[in-house]
């Protein structure tokens, strides 16, 4: 897949809107039938199939021949050309360049972008497709509707969450990368200068650098959050102090889910596990479940809807001040501020839901730009063959236009 930001200013404005078309048209169909494509994009006969033939040239979309009708769908490298577009043309771009991948994980990619000033970021993009959606079908059709749009769904419902406990860790001075913009299946993230934990060999001081994580693991707890998947690949250690900080936080669950415990612990486990392998250390204390609740005895556990209404923090004080004789202070709820500001219980259930399907499903057998292509019949008719700029300095400028007015037409039109 080619992701180079500078291929972004090469998508013409018909390739543009027949993207978008195609994107828009995936929410209920698996595969858009061109015709759908044309009547979505507003762009007429020819210069809908030449669109569509440079798009799937460049892998944007996937021409699919079906049974019933021809049509095309995204691609993830559309999908992805779609997200990097709109942090490219926000007011502040919070992506100028794309440059190195630095990971491929099970369910992400990894890239290092940069700004306008040339500063590095990290770009992670969420791929949740990668496991087959047809092996979870077979067990339960709970994605319904959606079906179609499956991957493109619950990998932008993973970017989602991630930002959301991001931001919420961030403002509470947890050590996390800055959350910087999401878009889609995408985050943009400030660049960790250091190392995964997994990468160091040896440690100075392993009792201090463990005796910090059980504290952050403790720390999480008593804000009402539990990582879930806290071990030496989501520790980052920073090059220039060796502080830890933590990422990846999809799979993050509240200490009022039904499994809390068991997540806390494994949690807590990997790192004994990780010390004693790595540094042969092993500490006679480490954090239980019975620390967390005792510390949380005869504490007022505030509602979603008390944290949603965004009192005056000033006025709060003195409230707290002026209870805190007869009732404990209010204590920190992480997991209900998100769930209040708009990554509520239902769309996390859903998520959770997928992954725990697809935790023992073997990886997808239709891979990335899996499709069943044919070569572009040349059946297209001169007039559409003229204008094709094969050198893109030559190709029409993008008019500007209001691109998120544009899709909402198409989204209605689409409802229609
Ligand atoms: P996954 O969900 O695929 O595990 P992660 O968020 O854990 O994705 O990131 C995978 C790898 O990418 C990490 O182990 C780390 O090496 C690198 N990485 C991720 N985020 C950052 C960041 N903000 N700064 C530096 N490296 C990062
Ligand atoms: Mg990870």
């Amino acid at each position: 897949m080619k992701l180079d930001a500078t291929d972004l200013r090469y998508v013409s404005a018909d390739e543009f809107r027949v993207l978008s078309a195609v994107e828009i048209g995936s929410k209920n169909h698996e595969v858009v039938p061109t015709s759908l494509i044309a009547e979505l994009s507003g762009i007429r006969g020819g210069n809908v199939n030449k669109a569509l033939g440079e798009l799937a040239k460049r892998n944007l979309v996937g021409r699919v021949q079906n049974i019933k009708y021809d049509g095309y769908r995204l691609t993830y490298g559309g999908l992805d050309y779609l997200a990097l577009r709109t942090f490219s043309r926000r007011k502040l771009p919070s992506i100028h360049s794309v440059g190195t991948r630095v990971g491929v994980g099970k369910e992400s990619d990894i890239m290092i972008v940069a700004d306008e000033s040339g500063e590095k970021r990290i770009l992670k993009m969420h791929r949740l497709g990668r496991i087959s959606f047809r092996a979870i079908k077979s067990k339960r059709d709970y994605l319904g509707k959606r079906r179609s749009a499956s991957w493109m769904y619950m990998s932008r419902l993973s970017a989602q969450k991630e930002f959301a406990f991001m931001k919420a860790l961030y403002e509470h001075d947890f050590p996390v990368p800055v959350p910087i913009d999401q878009a889609r299946h995408c985050v943009v993230m400030s660049l960790i200068d250091g190392y995964p934990l997994r990468a160091i060999e040896q440690c100075e001081d392993p009792a201090d650098l463990y005796s910090k994580l059980m504290e952050l693991i403790v720390r999480l707890a008593h804000a009402g959050l539990i990582h879930g998947d806290f071990n030496e690949f989501n520790i980052m250690i920073t090059r220039k102090t060796g502080e830890p900080i933590v990422i990846d936080f999809p799979q993050m669950v509240s200490t009022r889910h039904e499994n809390a415990e068991y997540f806390f612990n494994r949690d807590v486990n990997c790192i004994r596990r990780f010390f004693r392998r790595r540094f042969r250390y092993e500490s006679l204390a480490w954090p239980t479940w019975k620390d967390v609740l005792e510390g949380e005895e005869g504490e007022d556990l505030p509602t979603v809807n008390e944290d949603a209404e965004g009192e005056d923090p000033d006025q709060e004080e003195e409230e707290s001040s002026a209870e805190s004789s007869t009732t404990a202070q209010k204590r920190l709820r992480i997991d209900l501020e998100v769930e209040a500001s708009g990554f509520g219980r239902a769309l996390q259930r859903e998520l959770e839901d997928y992954m725990l399907e697809v935790q023992d499903l073997p990886p997808s057998d239709d891979e990335d730009e899996e499709t069943e292509e044919d070569d572009e019949d040349d059946d297209e008719d001169q007039e559409a063959e003229e204008g094709v700029h094969d050198d893109p300095a030559e190709a029409p400028k993008d008019e500007p236009f209001d691109e998120t007015a544009f899709q909402e037409q198409m989204a209605a039109r689409l409802e229609a």
